[in-house]
This record gives structure tokens, C-alpha cells and sequence, in this order.
């Protein structure tokens, strides 16, 4: 591209074994910049933090024309504390990622309306499934039995958001009661 190139890698660190990061490509393209951000993986929404990874020469130039003061001095200090302790704050990613597989195993081998369901390939911490002629009453369904997943994605697909395996578990249940597995 003849023009800088963001490559957004918000879910990184939750893509499965095998699959690559645009960080790999920094050395070969000096326009190219890497965003990730703390709210995820580090599970650090409110810190309002992200940082970015490019060649020197791209950041010596952000360096320029940043705003002064765009990120607190305490903000800063969190951060330095978090990557003191990624070991601590990553611990949960494993576990999600392993959650994420099993479930989307899981999702493809239920037959529903004689057909197996649809379940996205997935390197985040949300997966979508579907398809179905009414999404809408699916998702009212599951919240009826208090399970909130996400009215989102392409038409007659639905996004549940991977959390700990009694949160599956409940919305595994949930989802057979519904579509009558
Ligand atoms: C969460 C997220 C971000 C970053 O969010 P902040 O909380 O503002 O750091 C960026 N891109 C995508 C696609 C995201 O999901």
C-alpha cells in the first residue's frame, strides 16, 4: 500500500496456535503499524489503554504530531505495573481460548432443522453461530433463561462471548432448551 497501514490486533493474543500476527511483518514495512489494547486479554477495559508496535522511523514521527499529555501519568504507571505482571493479568487467556475451541466443537456438532449449525472459524473470545430464520426470537429465547449473548453479526447469525465453563455450561443448556437439540 502506498500509504500507512493499521493493522488492528485487538484480539490477538486469543488467536488460536498456529496463526500469525501482522508484528511478524514489522521488519519489511516501515508503514506499517500494529494496535493492540489492554482491555481485552489483560482484562483492563477501564484503564482506557492501548499501545502500538511499527518500525522507529514511524513512531519517531507519531512522536511529533501526538497530542502532549494523551495518556496520564497514572495510566502510564498502570500499564508498567500490568506488563510487570502479564503472567498474572494473561492467565485467563488460556482458559478462554480452550473454552472458545471446545465450544465451537460443541456448536458443529448439534443438528438443528436437520442441518449442523454454523459456527465461525474464531481467534477472539466471542464466537458466531447461527444461521437461523428468526435470530431475534433465539436471543429472547436464551435471555428468557438468563443467558445474554449478542444480537449481532450478519443476518441470522448470533455472537455469545466465551466466559468460564459454568457460564458455557449454562449457555450450552440454555441453547438445547431453546432450539430443542
Ligand atoms: C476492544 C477493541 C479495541 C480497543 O478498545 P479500547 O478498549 O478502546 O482499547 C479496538 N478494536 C477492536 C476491534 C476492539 O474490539
Amino acid at each position: 500500500a502506498p500509504a500507512i497501514v493499521v493493522v488492528d490486533e485487538a484480539y490477538a493474543e486469543f488467536r488460536r496456535e498456529g496463526t500469525g500476527s501482522a508484528l511478524e511483518l514489522l521488519s519489511e514495512f516501515p508503514n506499517l503499524a500494529v494496535t493492540r489494547t489492554m482491555s481485552k486479554a489483560f482484562a483492563l477495559a477501564g484503564g482506557r489503554l492501548g499501545y502500538l508496535a511499527a518500525s522507529e522511523q514511524f513512531v519517531d514521527t507519531l512522536r511529533v504530531v501526538r497530542l502532549p499529555y494523551h495518556l496520564s501519568s497514572v495510566t502510564q504507571a498502570v500499564a508498567h505495573a500490568a506488563l510487570m505482571h502479564a503472567d498474572v493479568l494473561l492467565s485467563q487467556v488460556a482458559t478462554i481460548r480452550t473454552e472458545r475451541d471446545a465450544l465451537v466443537s460443541w456448536l458443529r456438532s448439534q443438528t438443528y432443522q436437520g442441518t449442523s449449525l454454523e459456527v465461525a472459524d474464531s481467534d477472539a473470545n466471542f464466537v458466531f453461530f447461527g444461521r437461523f430464520e428468526d435470530r431475534h426470537a433465539v436471543w429472547r429465547g436464551l435471555l428468557d433463561q438468563g443467558v445474554l449473548i449478542r444480537e449481532s453479526g450478519p443476518e441470522g447469525w448470533l455472537r455469545v462471548t466465551v466466559g468460564t465453563p459454568t457460564e458455557m455450561e449454562a449457555f450450552k443448556n440454555a441453547l438445547v432448551k431453546e432450539l430443542g437439540l
